[in-house]
């Protein structure tokens, strides 16, 4: 089979994959290039089931999405999306259904690092309305989120926070951290703060 007939390779049913996760394709770390086949056979099973992604690391989602941009800069993987053009976005799970590959991965491998600012950010971008495309907000957004995830800690209560703030105003919601915010009372917003207060993770010495 060639790599081009990665659309037709057959994938299991939703219930053998959840109880057979010996059986799932997972890359294989001793190999530099995945094979392309099994990348989009994952993500189409990760986009039919959202459970199926708990199988996988960030880093092996973080190199499903290195092989997705290979693909698309070879111009060789079909990506339709519904949310090229701009307007509200949708909630996250029919965001997850007609996201771009590369989103994808994104949403996911957030969710691997740091589950509680996946949680933070999905809650708030229903309705929240963009002007490029949504795509292409959500995934810039997503871009510096992933950037945080791994030095920063967010607090079950910043969802609780983060949540209000946006119900009250969605369109203020700035899913950025704070610059401003140390520990409690250090940003003059406080609890009406439309950037994410997160901690900086304490590491000990690494010698
Ligand atoms: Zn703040």
């Amino acid at each position: 089979m060639n790599e081009d007939d990665y659309h037709d390779v057959p994938t299991r049913g939703r219930s053998t994959t959840r109880k057979s996760p010996t059986r799932r394709l997972t890359p294989d770390p001793q190999r530099t290039r995945i094979d392309p086949r099994f990348v989009i056979q994952n993500l189409d099973s990760i986009r039919r089931d959202e459970d199926y992604a708990a199988g996988f690391s960030a880093g092996a989602i973080h190199d499903m999405q290195l092989q997705v941009r290979a693909l698309h800069k070879a111009g060789r993987l079909p990506d339709p999306t519904t949310y090229d053009k701009p307007g509200e976005a949708p909630n996250i799970s029919n965001f997850l259904q007609g996201c771009t590959y590369l989103n994808l991965c994104k949403v996911h491998q957030l969710r691997a690092m740091n589950p509680n600012l996946a949680k933070a950010w999905e809650v708030t971008i229903m309705n929240r309305r963009a002007r490029s495309t949504i795509n292409a907000m959500l995934g810039e957004e997503l871009e510096d989120l992933l950037k945080l995830a791994r030095d920063y800690i967010t607090d079950d209560d910043e969802i609780t926070r983060f949540g209000r703030v946006y119900r009250k105003a969605p369109e203020r919601i700035r899913p950025r951290v704070c610059r401003f915010y140390t520990g409690p009372d250090s940003c003059r917003m406080g609890i009406n703060c439309d950037h994410l207060h997160l901690r900086m993770e304490q590491r000990g010495p690494s010698w």
